[in-house]
């Protein structure tokens, strides 16, 4: 029994806050913290099966949360704010001795690129303090990585080729929203596209290589399109037989049509303006007129399909596979008052730090979901809401 720290209260800390409220064996008490401490007591509220502790907390400021952390002792903390409060958050669990866990790689706020290499640099840190932390530990990345762990491990004795597909088939029914912190993913979308080919990363415009995809459970054929992806860099480099990995997205027409004007009239700035004497930073304004994510758990009606395709050899023969998970947004709605976005990132947080807290995975350093063996992490993360389905067939090479 175990006492967390979650730190952030928007769409997929409500999810965390829920489940590790399911599990009260495993984590025995909750201290939610977050800049507007009202978003944690609403989150509190919500919650019956114990009493939610709250806190209001600047996690951009490491005495801050140096303060906090000693004040509640938790084992472990969740940090499912936003990636560019990784590394402070890091910084403090370093410096009280705490596991740290993560659902998103950090990212500088004034440069929209994001990789591991900053995260990566705690590495002799952690070991040397005797703590751990786990990247990443969302859907994708996370369950991502985990399911091509465990096509390494089960279905190929070499991957060679890796394709991650992310389909949103829902539909909230607003003009524009999306369905994450529309900041972090319109950076993520307007980025430049990278993917990784014969042991180099090979750079193309954004969402500029599309393709169609045939989607099972009834979802049916839909339009992807290439996208950069964090954790193609971790995979590509822990499993290094992988010559070809790509990370393709759903996208509406409606969607795609929004962004382009948004882009062309320069909403999505990352770079502060001047707008009547005052300095602004336009993506930061468009947050604050589109739909908050949350509220669209209530709207949201329809389904998410996301896995990989690993193609290789098995036994010397080509084969390939495909893992996937199911979600419905109604169902996780009516769970935990979120849609499936934020439910598909926030249970496979809590599955983490249950494998941390129990020792199935616990190791000093800095970790990647697939560097550890998938199989407990898979026992956990179905009950717990994230069934996965194995087949094995043939797919369009994409
Ligand atoms: P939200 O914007 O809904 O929530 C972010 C929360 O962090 C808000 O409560 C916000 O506070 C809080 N916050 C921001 N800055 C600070 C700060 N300096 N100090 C304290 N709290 C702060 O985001 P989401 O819930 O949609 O996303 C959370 C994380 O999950 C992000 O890192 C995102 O990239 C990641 N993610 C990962 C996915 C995956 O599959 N791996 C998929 C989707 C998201 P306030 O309420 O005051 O704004």
């Amino acid at each position: 029994m175990s006492k967390v720290l979650i730190i952030g209260a928007g769409g997929v800390s409500r999810v965390v806050v829920h489940k590790c409220a399911q599990r009260k064996d495993i984590f025995s008490e909750i201290t939610l913290a977050s800049r507007t401490r009202s978003k944690c007591d609403a989150i509190a509220a919500e919650i019956t099966a114990l009493c939610v502790k709250t806190a209001q907390i600047d996690a951009d400021n490491v005495p801050e949360l140096v303060a906090l952390i000693r004040q509640e002792q938790p084992k472990l903390v969740i940090n499912v704010a936003l990636p560019y409060q990784d590394l402070t958050i890091m910084d403090a669990c370093l410096e009280t001795g705490v596991d740290y866990l993560d659902t998103a790689n950090y990212e500088p706020i004034d440069t929209a690129h994001f990789e591991y290499s900053w995260q990566w640099a705690y590495q002799e840190r952690f070991q040397a303090k005797g703590i751990m932390a786990l990247l990443g530990s969302g859907f994708d990345p996370g369950m991502t990585n985990v399911y091509t762990a465990l096509a390494a491990k089960e279905s190929l004795d070499e991957i060679h080729e890796l394709d991650i597909i992310d389909a949103n088939a829902g539909s909230h029914g607003q003009p524009f929203a999306t369905n994450f912190n529309p900041e972090i993913n319109i950076r993520e979308v307007t980025a430049a596209c990278r993917h990784w080919e014969n042991g180099a990363w090979v750079e193309t415009a954004p969402l500029s290589t599309k393709r169609s995809f045939d989607f099972p459970a009834g979802i049916g054929p839909m339009n992807i399109y290439r996208l950069y992806h964090e954790e193609m860099e971790s995979i590509v480099k822990h499993i290094p037989t992988i010559k070809k990995a790509q990370f393709w997205m759903t996208f509406s027409d409606n969607y795609l049509k929004h962004l382009e004007v948004l882009q062309n009239v320069g909403m999505t700035r990352i770079d502060e303006v001047e707008y009547n004497g005052q300095k602004i930073v336009p993506i930061q304004f468009l947050k604050a007129l589109l739909p908050d994510p949350g509220s669209l758990g209530p709207l949201t009606k329809g389904k998410t399909c996301i896995g990989v395709i690993a193609r290789g050899l098995k036994g010397g023969v080509r084969k390939q596979v495909y893992i996937y998970n199911i979600c419905d947004h109604e169902a996780c709605y009516a769970e935990t008052n979120s849609q499936a976005i934020s439910y598909t990132t926030g249970v496979p947080a809590v599955v983490g730090g249950i494998m941390m807290l129990t020792g199935k995975w616990h190791a000093p350093g800095v970790w990647n979901m697939e560097q550890f063996d998938p199989q407990p992490f898979l026992d956990e993360v179905g009950p717990m809401g994230l069934p996965y389905v194995v087949v094995e067939g043939e797919w369009p090479e994409l």
